[in-house]
């Protein structure tokens, strides 16, 4: 028998063996051939390689949704005014005017978009004016949380009643932006930030089950944002981009404490309908998003901003929309002129990508319509979904869950 040593310096023998016969054919690296043509390129800035695929491959162009849509998952007006991460007024910005809007919306078979962050109070009473009540079954809002009235000692109760005034007002669910976990601080802006599960919000999660409010919530960030910017970092490049994104360090919690948290309010309002946003908030690990639908029968989810992720793995995400075909929903972030922010950007080009995700077997096409990949330097399979679990991610599932008919 020969020892751990021995056993190493044969493999290194053999390693060694491998790469000679490379060198003697010319295939050597170009410190050993320094008139090789590599050695004589410039090294190529990592931001303007472009590479363009040689493959050929199906490219279907799906210029309609074989079925009505409802968007679950848009943002067309938001927080006029915010600080560190949280929103503080109810007067929106918009992003988007409905006539814009309606014309991609008939171009691509989108039935209805809804507007998740609707604010609150008369921001939100004017975002269902211009909306909701002018375009009847095109347009539905959510409310959010009025974190500036957050220290107000009666705040559980004034946040739960500003849920009844929101429904009353028309609001179709409650929306909650990452600010909470990773944002909102003892001081609303300062101080030690406040747990998801923090029990002053427990009125307003029943409220929202009494009302038959779904809410929708973003929970943490792709697992990639809670890793150094560093070369094996996937996406370096975003990141990058956008440092502020980083939750890497400082006093930010881990993703698996923030989901934890996350799903303990899930466990203490069994009554009230979870759609957890962007594939439950961890696409990258379809086996925990499954078990905690297994144990929340309580949740949903969509899949927005994530076809990057389900479209990398399309063996495994197609079993994941067999699977829970029932409570999937179609969604895409989408924000008119968001331009900086291309894989969500609100266009036809978008849904032509999501559409031929779900409905086609192409193999390796862009997940955002962008230069350069911009959510890590990688491609997307399409899923094939049968027109049976189309017509439920596209529409019957989000009926379904925010009451109403198409
Ligand atoms: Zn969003």
């Amino acid at each position: 028998m020969i020892n751990r040593r021995q056993w190493l310096r044969a493999l290194g023998l053999v390693l060694a063996a491998s790469v000679r016969p490379r060198a003697a054919q010319g295939l050597s690296t170009s410190s050993e051939e320094p008139n090789s043509p590599s050695a004589k390129n410039a090294p190529l800035p990592l931001a303007e390689y472009e590479p363009k695929s040689m493959l050929h491959a199906q490219e279907t162009q799906v210029e309609r949704a074989a079925f009505p849509v409802i968007d679950v998952h848009t943002h067309i007006s938001v927080s006029a005014k915010s600080q560190n991460g949280v929103g503080l007024a109810s007067e929106r910005t918009y992003l988007g005017q409905p006539d814009e809007l309606l014309s991609v919306m008939d171009r691509k078979n989108i039935r209805a978009m809804v507007n998740l962050t609707g604010g609150y109070d008369q921001g939100l009473a004017d975002v269902i004016t211009n909306y909701d009540k002018a375009y009847p079954g095109r347009f539905y809002s959510f409310t959010e949380p009025c974190y500036e009235k957050f220290l107000d000692p009666n705040y559980p109760r004034i946040q739960a009643d500003e849920i009844e005034r929101a429904h009353r007002a028309g609001a179709k669910g409650l929306k909650i932006l990452k600010t909470l976990g990773l944002y909102l601080r003892e001081n609303i802006t300062s101080g030690k930030l406040v747990k998801i599960d923090n029990p002053r919000f427990d009125p307003m999660w029943d409220a929202c089950g009494r009302l038959n409010m779904p809410v929708a919530i973003h929970v943490s960030d792709p697992i990639a944002f809670f890793r150094p910017t560093d070369r094996f970092n996937e996406r370096y490049e975003e990141l990058n981009n956008h440092p502020d994104w980083s939750f890497y360090d400082h006093d930010f919690p881990s993703n698996a404490e923030l989901l934890e948290a996350r799903n303990r309010v899930f466990a203490r309002h069994p009554k009230t309908q979870f759609l957890v946003l962007h594939v439950g908030n961890f696409s990258e690990n379809l086996d925990n998003v499954s078990e905690n639908l297994d144990r929340f029968p309580n949740m949903t989810v969509d899949i927005a901003a994530r076809i990057g992720e389900l479209g990398r793995q399309p063996r495994r995400s197609r079993r994941f929309f067999d699977q829970y075909q029932d409570r999937i929903l179609f969604g895409t972030d989408a924000t008119p002129h968001g331009d900086e922010f291309p894989q969500q950007v609100f266009n036809d080009k978008l849904y032509e990508i999501y559409f031929r995700f779900l409905e086609t077997e192409d193999e390796y096409f862009d997940y955002a319509p962008a230069k350069v990949p911009p959510q890590g330097r990688w491609r997307i399979y399409g899923i094939g979904l049968p027109e049976s679990i189309l017509q439920k991610v596209y529409n019957q599932n989000a009926a379904r869950l925010l009451q109403i008919t198409l």
